[in-house]
């Protein structure tokens, strides 16, 4: 039965970025589908395993600063000692650093890039070497943005680094359809979140925001769960390297 297809039951899912945010949400929403959910985050999950706790779903956390890649070997070896096998990978840990691009610093454009580009890649990489070596396949999602599309206004180093995330989920998802393993991502639209702080502080650009976007409403994490439970389940197997939008229609403006 098709619902069926969308359990995760057994499956094991590491999340980055998972102490808040969207990151959370979606842990809860993997949770919810059945899968066990290894966080991965620079400090303590506790709200998140609270919430995954009181649905009855397991967690644990990897405490790790994603902002290199010494940390990877970590990750991997974490996870397959709290559950023994990786399922689902979801690149979700980013930043965002704000300045005219003429003033645009190198610290905060190589900041920038480590998390949310450099990290992504040899995660998934690392991930992918453990679903070979498990031989059943597996998922890997990438959190994108409506910056994977458009220019933006004061992040350079946010845009580029998140057109990137558009341009390497096809990448990896060709390399890798042969081993079943699907790359696919999601593009958040304007979410209430701490990346969106500043943004939803400046009464003038939040209006306008709001004002663009057709639902009528910011996303919240809740709203990511539909994507990213039919993301990690075998409801997904045809879709490689897709983008798929959650933004309330803020792309078909
Ligand atoms: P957030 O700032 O609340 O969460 C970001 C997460 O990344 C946090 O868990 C944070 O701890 C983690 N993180 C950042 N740097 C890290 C590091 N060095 N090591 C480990 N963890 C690190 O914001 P969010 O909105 O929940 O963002 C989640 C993802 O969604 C990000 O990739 C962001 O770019 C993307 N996104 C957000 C929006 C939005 O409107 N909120 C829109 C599009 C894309």
């Amino acid at each position: 039965m098709v619902l069926d297809m969308f359990k995760l039951d057994g499956k094991v899912a590491i999340v980055t970025g998972a102490n808040t945010g969207l990151g959370q949400g979606m842990c809860v929403g993997l949770a919810e589908a059945g899968a066990k959910v290894v966080g991965v985050a620079r400090r303590s999950c506790d709200e998140t395993a609270e919430k995954i706790k009181a649905i009855g779903g397991e967690f644990t956390t990897v405490i790790a600063d994603l902002s290199t890649t010494d940390v990877i070997d970590t990750v991997i070896s974490e996870a397959l000692k709290a559950y023994g096998r990786i399922d689902i990978l979801v690149n979700n840990a980013g930043i965002i650093k704000r300045e005219d691009a003429i003033e645009y610093s190198m610290e905060d454009w190589d900041a920038v890039c480590a998390v949310n580009q450099k990290e992504v890649f040899f995660l998934c990489q690392a991930a992918a070497k453990q679903f070979i070596k498990q031989g059943e396949g597996g998922k890997i999602i990438n959190v994108a943005s409506m910056l994977s599309y458009q220019g933006g206004i004061r992040v350079p180093a946010y845009t580029a680094s998140k057109s990137a995330v558009l341009g390497l989920t096809r990448a990896l998802a060709n390399e890798w359809a042969k081993y079943d393993i699907q790359v696919n991502a999601i593009a958040p639209g304007y979410m209430v979140t701490n990346n969106t702080a500043q943004l939803r502080n400046d009464e003038d650009r939040s209006a306008e925001i709001l004002d663009r976007i057709p639902a009528g409403r910011w996303g919240t994490p809740d709203d990511m769960k539909g994507a990213i439970v039919w993301l990690a389940s075998p409801a997904s197997d045809y879709v490689n390297g897709f983008t798929v939008a959650v933004d309330g229609g803020w792309l078909a403006r």
